[in-house]
């Protein structure tokens, strides 16, 4: 028996086409073009949910989450979910998702690097991939998939990599889940580390800082003038600042502004490591919070939901050194 798949279309370059001189811009028929799509059928029963159709630029992460909202409604009805989205922020859609969701049923996430009319067009073969891979049994109970150009990512490790490639999605460091082949859907390993926060609110006041060389103190302070919760900071290497942030760093600090400590490398974690004024080491005595290997844009949406769900900064960083310092 087929199974029975939602398919929401929440916009991005897969529902978009080439207008001329106008660019690629928006169009209304990708729903129509689905319903007729004969692939499609043969893989499952596919219902289509119109429910977006913005660039994924426009997402913002309360956007996100009402997303994730009605996944997790929708998908009392369904065997499986599948969401077509903007590449740009499809890794953060995704991954505010998995962590949000309360289902183990699939929920995949894809997307298009070309839009409609152009040569060697991805989007309805990653569509029927996306479908294949929530109608295999084997998904069931991975997180939230995403899958793109026959490769299946789970949303915690996918990045979007390259600008224009079709293989943009990569999971560096750790490559993909799986494969979506003619005949089969093939999972090559597992996923060992999940993370959940389930929260009925997102607290949005979160900011994310890329340290750079030289940089002084000017975004710290704005962030904590402004009124944020958390500052996710970027940083070098391993986690480590020039020692010129720390009076910043301090002064966040000290109005219970939780400051994390990201890298803005491709992969690996971060670790008290370096024991310099500034260094990982260093950052974490002070009462910094290392982010392990997650990213800056995936922890910042996870303080955003720990935020929402708790409230009070000490719970949120006794929550945070408990998953990410792992000690
Ligand atoms: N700018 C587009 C978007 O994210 C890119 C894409 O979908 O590939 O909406």
């Amino acid at each position: 028996m087929k199974n029975h798949i939602l398919l929401i279309m929440t916009g991005g370059t897969i529902s978009m086409k080439n207008a001329g001189k106008l660019g690629v811009v928006p169009s209304s028929e990708l729903a129509d073009f689905l319903q007729q799509f004969p692939q499609l059928d043969s893989v499952a029963n596919v219902q289509v949910m119109d429910y977006l159709n913005v660039p994924s630029p426009y997402m913002t992460p309360q956007m996100m989450f009402d997303l994730a909202k009605l996944i997790d409604t929708k998908i009392l009805d369904y065997d499986g979910v599948v969401i077509t989205h903007g590449t740009d922020t499809l890794e953060e859609s995704a991954f505010l998702a998995d962590l949000v969701l309360t289902t183990r049923k699939p929920v995949v996430f894809t997307a298009a690097m070309r839009s409609g009319g152009d040569l060697g067009l991805d989007g309805p073969r990653n569509i029927v991939g996306g479908v294949r891979v929530a109608s295999n049994t084997e998904s069931f109970d991975k997180g939230v998939l995403v899958v793109m150009n026959d490769e299946i990512h789970t949303a915690r490790d996918v990045v979007k990599f390259d600008t224009g490639k079709l293989g943009a999605f990569t999971s560096p460091g750790l490559g993909p889940l799986g494969i979506v082949d003619p005949d089969m859907v093939i999972y090559h390993r597992e996923s060992l580390y999940r993370e959940n926060v389930w929260t009925e609110a997102l607290d949005t006041r979160v900011d994310l800082i890329k340290a750079v060389s030289g940089m002084d103190g000017r975004y710290i302070d704005c962030s904590i003038e402004s009124g944020c919760r958390a500052i996710v900071i970027e940083a070098f290497g391993r986690g480590n600042l020039p020692k010129d942030l720390l009076p910043h760093v301090q002064k966040a600090l000290d109005q219970n502004v939780l400051v994390v400590i990201a890298s803005r490398t491709h992969t690996g974690r971060v670790l008290p490591e370096y024991g310099y004024e500034g260094g990982g080491k260093d950052l974490r005595d002070l009462g910094c919070i290392l982010a392990g290997d997650l990213k800056g844009i995936k922890i910042r949406l996870k303080l955003m939901a720990l935020f929402g769900k708790y409230d009070d900064a000490d719970t949120v960083r006794r929550f945070l050194k408990q998953s990410h310092e792992m000690e």
